[in-house]
Parts: structure tokens; C-alpha cells; sequence
């Protein structure tokens, strides 16, 4: 134990991305540094960008009378499968920093982040932290509502916190959940315990919104659990669905007090509602992309078309070029749209504004969801590209579309730009230039999270059922390592990836 007099010391970091196993390319550094990485004493309080659960864990520790000891701030949007050695990089600037002086540790999590090496780097990251750190210290983890949690996260960490909305909204709760928690251990109040139940299956995302049954009684449920006696923290957490490694699933995480009993059973108790009413989470609302254009045109505009297929916020590319083929016979409409395409960017900022040219817009092969279409266009600008999300989930932080030009074709315009950004709030169309008030639809890419960051604009929207690395149509996906049997894939003889522990 500590001695007597020194105030304890907590380590905190954030290490944060979200990883698609079926979108091409590599994380690498430049994915964590567009939003600043912090380092030891350059992570500060008072530097943090945004709202985020770092900050309100922070707070929680703070008012607690307890030393905080940075470690790391490297948060990414989600993306593809992040460098091995990127991952090492910042994960050691973690570890090095742990030690058996340390008396707890914070981390903000995704739990859906894989490198190309490992499949679960955040479950790999605690173990190596329970390697330096004295027995018993306290970890407390505050993940994503997708998290795919596996035996090594729920063995290695001693309280689990996590969104209980989607669209994520509640990242200070979820951050000051777990500080409590954390100071409450620390103190030697309470001696937290986690329990994990992990079912065999997994649902595309549409239906995990909180707003509406069956995930709306499940979160209840966590809610539940939380007022009985002995329980201190409920989650449910239906994986990020495009992550292609041997632990893919939903699972329920309990905090308890000493009590792993109770904790798996308080668990098994929130994930069975979950299972039984699996049925329900393959109900979601999509349409073929012509239809769905069709639909958003009718308006009142400003009408929201979320690209389910090309979704940056679970991983996928930006460069969908399905969206920009369907509007093209539409071309007297104003038509608001976003492709990923470096080459195309870069050719069409070498042109004077003004231009009228013809060119091909996708990076992708023919076929593929991203496959080149020739368009015929005038350069209207060239945007540099700098912006500030505004949804509540990564308010605050820098999205970057790197060198970029506004193309229009007839009252169609479409960001031609060179880095991936989400597109679950309109401020990339602001980045560049354009008013998503006079549009008439407006591209999101996403599943469920563009709700919150469109609303102040319109919320009026419908799901396009798009190919491509987020698609919804799971099963057209090339799974190779997923686990079997899966529901919905196949069905499961028990809804358990495990027979309960103990
Ligand atoms: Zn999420």
C-alpha cells in the first residue's frame, strides 16, 4: 500500500480509435496527431480538446484530493486498422509511465481498436499495465458503447463504464462514472470487481439507438442494475460490427463491489434481454439508393441521406462514389455530397476556379463501391480544409479534409478531398465552403450517429442501403476470423460464447 501522508496518484490516458476491418489502408500516426497527441506533462486539464470522458474522469479524481499523472491524450476517428508500430508508440508512452507508486489508472478506451498484429490491443494494453503496476491497483475503463470486450479486458480491469446512448451523448457521464469509481477504490471504499457476459451475436447498427425499444429497455435495464445493492456500474455494449477478429459480439459488463458472483450474473441478466429479443435488431429501415434519393428529394429540404455503406464513423474510407452515381441524372438538384479522393483533389486544385473539366471521381477499382465515374464539372473552390466537429460526440475536435475542391455539377456539389472525416455533423461542407441550409439533400455517412449531429440543421432523413466497409447487408461482408456460430450468421446452440465462469 501507499504510505500514509503522500496523496495517491492516478494514471490517465486516452488511446482512442475506432478500427473497420473491411475499409483498406492503415491508421498511422497522422490519424491521432490531426487531433493533437499529448504527452506526459504536455497533457494538462486545462489542454484537453473538447468534452470529453478524460476531462470529467479527471475532475471527479481531482475533487477526490487525488494526484493526477498524465500519461497520454492520442484520440483518432475511427478508421481503418491502425499501424502496429503507431499502436507500440503510444501504448508505451503508457506503460513506461507505470509504475508501483501508481495507486490507479484511468483509460478512455474504444474497445473496438485493432492493429495489424493484434486483435486486441486494448485488452493487451491492460496487461502490460497490470505487469508494472503493484497487485490490486484499480483500472478503471470508460469505453465506446461498441466495444467488443473480451476475456483479457474483463479480466484486467477492475471497473467498466461505457455510453449508455447512441448517438453518443453521454461522454461525461460515462467519464465521471468511472472517476467516482476509480477515487472510490483508491480510497479503499469500495473493492470493484468485473463480470462479463458474451453472447453469440452480433446486428448491423441501425437499431442500437437508445431512443427507441428494444435498446431503450436495455439501457433501463443497466439503469436497473445499478440501484441494487453491491452493483456499481451496468453496461451493454453491442460491438462495432465490422471488426473481423475472433471475439466479435455483444456483451454486458458488471462492476461489483467484492462480489464477482453477482457482477455475472447482473450481467447475464442485462445481455439475455439482448438475446431475446435479437429478432428486433434486424429490423432496421434502409432503401436502395435510388429510392432513398427519391425519398430525400421529395423533402422539406434540407433532407439528410445517410450512406450506411460508406459510414467514416465506423471505419469506412469516404469514398463512396454510389451516392454522386445516383444523383448524377439529378444534376438541377442541390445535392450535397463527400468523396474521398486524393488524386482527384489534387488535380482538380491544379485547375484556375472556373474550370469547366472533365474527370474521373473515386480512388477505388472498377466495381467496388468506390470505382472511379467520369463526371463533367466547374472547379468552384478550393477549400484548405480546416474544421471543427460540432456533434456532441467529438465536438471541439479538428476535422481535417486536407487539400480539397468544390466541384459542381449543375446544382449538384461535390468535397472532393484527400483525408477521410466524419460525416455525422454538416461542418465538413461548412469546412468548405457550402451552406447545408440551402441544400437540398445533404449526404451523412453513417448509421444512427448523424441524428444528433444533423438535428440543428434538419431531422428529416433516410438510411440508403449502400455497398461498402460499413455496409448493413453483414453477411455480403468477407468474414474470414469471425466467430462461429454467430447469430445471425448461423444459430447458436446457447446464446453464451462461454459457459459462465465460477
Ligand atoms: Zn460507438
Amino acid at each position: 500500500m501507499s504510505g500514509r501522508g503522500r496523496p495517491r496518484r492516478v494514471l490517465v490516458a486516452t488511446l482512442f480509435q475506432e478500427s473497420g476491418s473491411f475499409a483498406p489502408g492503415r491508421a498511422g500516426r497522422r490519424a491521432f496527431a490531426s487531433a493533437g497527441i499529448l504527452v506526459g506533462e504536455a497533457l494538462r486539464r486545462d489542454r484537453l480538446p473538447g468534452t470529453r470522458e478524460l476531462a470529467a474522469a479527471w475532475d471527479r479524481l481531482t475533487a477526490a484530493g487525488i494526484e493526477v499523472v498524465p500519461a497520454l491524450f492520442a484520440w483518432a476517428p475511427p478508421g481503418p486498422v491502425v499501424e502496429h508500430a503507431t499502436w507500440e508508440d503510444l501504448a508505451g508512452e503508457i506503460v513506461r509511465r507505470a509504475d508501483r507508486t501508481i495507486d490507479g489508472v484511468y483509460l478512455q478506451l474504444h474497445g473496438s481498436m485493432l492493429t495489424d498484429r493484434l486483435d486486441d490491443p486494448d485488452g493487451e494494453l491492460i496487461r502490460r499495465l497490470r505487469g508494472a503496476l503493484r497487485e490490486r491497483v484499480p483500472v478503471a475503463v470508460s469505453f465506446d458503447h461498441h466495444a467488443t470486450i473480451t476475456r483479457a479486458i474483463a479480466e484486467g480491469a477492475s471497473i467498466v463504464t461505457a455510453y449508455r446512448t447512441c448517438p453518443h451523448v453521454d461522454l461525461e457521464r460515462t467519464g465521471r462514472q468511472a472517476g467516482e469509481l476509480l477515487a472510490a477504490a483508491v480510497a479503499g471504499r469500495i473493492d470493484p470487481v468485473v463480470g462479463v457476459a458474451r453472447l453469440a451475436m452480433t446486428a448491423p447498427p441501425d437499431r442500437h439507438d437508445n431512443a427507441f425499444p428494444p435498446f431503450a429497455e436495455i439501457m433501463d435495464a443497466c439503469d436497473a442494475a445499478e440501484r441494487r445493492p453491491g452493483v456499481l456500474a451496468a453496461t451493454m455494449h453491442p460491438s462495432q460490427p465490422w471488426v473481423d477478429v475472433p471475439d466479435l459480439g455483444w456483451s454486458a459488463t458488471v462492476t461489483a463491489d467484492g462480489d464477482r458472483a453477482l457482477a455475472e450474473a447482473e450481467a447475464r441478466r442485462i445481455a439475455l434481454l439482448a438475446w431475446e429479443r435479437r429478432a428486433a435488431f434486424l429490423s432496421g429501415e434502409r432503401h436502395p439508393v435510388e429510392e432513398a434519393l427519391e425519398i430525400a428529394l421529395r423533402g422539406p429540404a434540407p433532407f439528410v441521406l445517410a450512406d450506411a455503406g460508406d459510414a467514416t464513423n465506423g471505419g469506412s474510407t469516404g469514398g463512396s462514389t454510389v451516392l454522386l452515381r445516383a444523383a448524377l441524372p439529378r444534376r438541377d438538384r442541390r445535392i450535397l455530397l463527400t468523396v474521398t479522393d486524393p488524386e482527384a483533389a489534387a488535380r482538380l486544385r491544379s485547375l484556375p476556379l472556373g474550370t469547366m473539366t472533365r474527370i474521373p471521381i473515386g480512388a477505388g477499382a472498377p466495381g467496388a463501391f468506390d470505382a472511379p465515374v467520369e463526371v463533367e464539372g466547374v472547379v468552384l473552390a478550393h477549400p484548405d480544409g480546416g474544421f471543427t466537429y460540432s456533434h456532441p460526440f467529438s465536438r471541439g475536435l479538428p476535422g481535417e479534409l486536407g487539400p480539397a475542391a468544390v466541384l459542381g455539377i449543375g446544382a449538384i456539389r461535390v468535397v472532393v478531398h484527400t483525408h477521410p472525416v466524419g460525416l455525422i455533423d454538416p461542418e465538413a461542407y461548412r469546412g468548405a465552403g457550402l451552406d447545408p441550409a440551402e441544400a437540398e439533400v445533404l449526404q451523412a455517412k453513417s448509421h444512427i450517429s448523424y441524428r444528433a449531429g444533423f438535428a440543428p440543421v434538419s431531422e428529416r432523413s433516410v438510411v440508403a442501403a449502400t455497398p461498402g466497409p460499413t455496409t448493413a447487408d453483414l453477411a455480403s461482408l468477407p468474414w474470414r476470423r469471425r466467430p462461429r456460430p454467430l447469430w445471425p450468421f448461423e444459430e447458436p446452440a446457447t446464446p453464451w460464447r462461454e459457459a459462465p465462469a465460477g
